[in-house]
């Protein structure tokens, strides 16, 4: 398990609070249009609205290692992906960009509540 630690140098108010935290990690995109293949990539994004907090922040990049390739890369490289359909599908938000395993590292993200008393 590795923790995903807030950096505190940016946290700042959030003009939009009232909502939830929401991590969006990521995703690469590939699309093929007349023979060309069209590779997109959304960009790792936090968006915090806590309603304790009402702060804006974001997570140091921390150094992880895939458990199937073994590979290592930082954690806002990690993609969401589905896989399956209906009852039978299955999201994860750790998907390994180097080789597309599913859930390839256990990471956790601190939590910004934990430290949001101390810089308030
Ligand atoms: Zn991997």
């Amino acid at each position: 398990m590795v923790i995903i630690k807030i950096d505190k140098d940016s946290i700042k108010e959030n003009p939009n609070a009232g909502c939830n935290t929401y991590v969006f990690p990521g995703r690469t995109t590939v699309e093929e249009k007349d023979g060309v293949i069209i590779k997109s990539k959304e960009l790792h994004r936090v968006y915090s609205l806590t309603r304790e907090g009402k702060l804006l922040f974001s997570f140091i990049p921390t150094e992880i290692e895939c458990s199937e390739c073994k590979e290592k890369f930082l954690h806002t490289e990690l993609e969401s992906d589905a896989m399956g359909c209906g009852d039978d599908e299955f999201w994860s938000d750790a998907v390994c960009p180097k080789c597309g395993y599913f859930d390839c590292c256990e990471i956790e993200y601190e939590d910004i509540k934990s430290i949001a008393k101390a810089v308030s």
